[in-house]
């Protein structure tokens, strides 16, 4: 398998070339030449594969159909190292819970931080272990969050022999939860940079650092962001596992409603159709940011500006322009690399928005996406709904995306709405909308009385640089 860019760049690569690198050369995305097609025989031998050896052998069975620069039994190790019953709690990994009729939620954050963003970086913390290894190299990891992210990163590199992780976050104003995950970590590889500033400022000072292409070779900088491939490619595995649990047969279709920012998790979605798993609808569901619920109602993709974005009740799906989505609109749009960059590389960046023609537009019809919004009045709504009549608390994102999944039901098709987080990561909108506080798993009770080890440093980015000279 080679991977080439969605810009048209003649170049092509393979899947160890891609994993530590972030955008191609010409600025687009990394996707594979063709997806490999899974008929039903296929789909078949899967469902035995995931029904008599677990998760982590259909991932292996899965990313070995992408991955074919690393040796097998390597790559079914790192599968098992990921994805076990003490990483994530149930055998299952991604159980399902039925709400009512087809309507059921599909659990993916029951990883160590909580929040689905683990199902992907398990992986990746392990297949950068194993490619530095392979290489003798080393990696720092440059990175801004304020929140999910930046822990799921830390949790899936720490220990990891060489990476180190220094991870940018606004100084006190993340949630004291979210700051206990991550400053509560003891691994020496784990370097917590509280900046006094807000989080554009820490995303700023990552973008300087990462332009300054000299310090950036000398000092080995990478990043763990969403674009990357391989991240996506764990993602398509959890939409097979939650197929095959909610069928019997593989004539059978399902839908997914997804909890949409950057559109890695519902683009992952998008693969697995495109390799043939029988998904009726993508629900792409977003909050008030709806810069992607407008696109499919209208065909028109505008990036919003810092200022327009709001803060919302779900904010890890507060954005401003969708980093993976590009990677649809070139499939959309059959491949063609020059038209993709024309929208994504002139037209996004000097006027802030393209608008599809007719014809481009009607074609989105073939590839199952339909959307909603919420807003924190509908989410709120949906929370208590939910807990009132099946018992389940569901945290704010997850509760987005049910109340979008309620508007594309199908008789006969079950519609499986991906459960984003954990509500006790978000106990304080919860408490809002029911009066009582989320569960903690145990592991992570009384976690904001552990110590902590973080460095605060000013906004500058200096100042950050040469923290990193002094512990890279
Ligand atoms: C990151 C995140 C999302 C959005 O996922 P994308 O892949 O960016 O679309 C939704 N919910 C939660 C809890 C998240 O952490």
């Amino acid at each position: 398998m080679r991977y080439l860019s969605t810009r048209g760049h003649p170049g092509r690569k393979r899947f160890s070339e891609i994993l530590l690198e972030g955008l191609a050369p010409d600025g687009g995305l990394y996707l594979p030449e063709q997806y490999p097609q899974i008929d039903r025989a296929g789909l078949a031998d899967l469902r035995a594969v995931w029904r008599e050896q677990g998760y982590a052998e259909l991932a292996f069975r899965l990313l070995s159909l992408y991955v074919d620069d690393i040796p097998a039994q390597d790559l079914r190790a790192m599968c098992g190292r990921a994805y076990n019953e003490a990483v994530f709690g149930t055998p299952a990994i991604v159980p399902l819970k039925p709400l009512e009729g087809g309507l059921q939620l599909q659990a993916l954050s029951n990883g160590p931080t909580l929040a689905f963003k683990d199902m992907a970086m398990q992986l990746l913390g392990q297949l950068f272990e194993y490619e530095l290894g392979r290489r003798s190299q080393v990696l720092n990891i440059l990175g801004a969050t304020s929140g999910d992210t930046g822990s799921a990163a830390e949790y899936a590199m720490k220990g990891k022999k060489g990476v180190k992780v220094f991870m940018l976050s606004p100084h006190n104003r993340m949630s004291p939860f979210q700051q206990a995950q991550m400053f509560s970590l003891q691994d020496a590889n784990i370097h917590n940079i509280a900046i006094e500033g807000v989080f554009d400022d820490c995303q700023d000072i990552v973008k300087a650092v990462s332009n300054d292409l000299g310090f950036k070779a000398h000092w080995h900088i990478g990043t763990v962001n969403s674009i990357n491939w391989a991240r996506l490619l764990a993602q398509v595995v959890y939409y097979f596992a939650g197929y095959f649990q909610a069928t019997q047969s593989d004539e059978e279709r399902v839908s997914f409603a997804v909890p949409s920012g950057n559109f890695g998790n519902i683009c992952a979605g998008h693969v697995a159709r495109m390799m043939g798993l029988p998904i009726a609808r993508l629900v792409c569901a977003t909050n008030e940011n709806d810069v992607l619920d407008e696109f499919f109602r209208t065909g028109t993709y505008r990036v919003r500006k810092t200022a327009e974005t709001h803060e919302t009740s779900s904010p890890s799906m507060d954005i401003s322009k969708a980093s993976n989505f590009e990677r649809f609109v070139f499939d959309l749009l059959g491949r063609d690399g020059p038209r993709t960059r024309a929208l994504f590389g002139e037209q996004v960046e000097k006027q802030g928005f393209f608008r599809l023609s007719d014809t481009e537009f009607q074609q989105i019809g073939h590839y199952g996406f339909v959307s909603g919004a919420s807003t924190h009045a509908n989410r709120l709504e949906t929370i208590r709904d939910t807990h009132r009549r099946f018992g389940v608390m569901i945290d704010t994102h997850t509760a987005d995306g049910l109340k979008v999944a309620r508007q594309w039901t199908e008789p006969g098709v079950p519609m499986l709405v991906l459960e984003t987080a954990l509500p006790a990561k978000f106990a304080q909108t919860l408490v809002e909308a029911l009066g009582l506080e989320p569960e903690r798993p145990a592991a992570l009770q009384g976690i904001e009385a552990l110590p902590k080890r973080f460095t605060v440093l000013p906004a500058d980015v200096a100042r950050v640089k040469a923290y990193i000279e002094a512990h890279a």
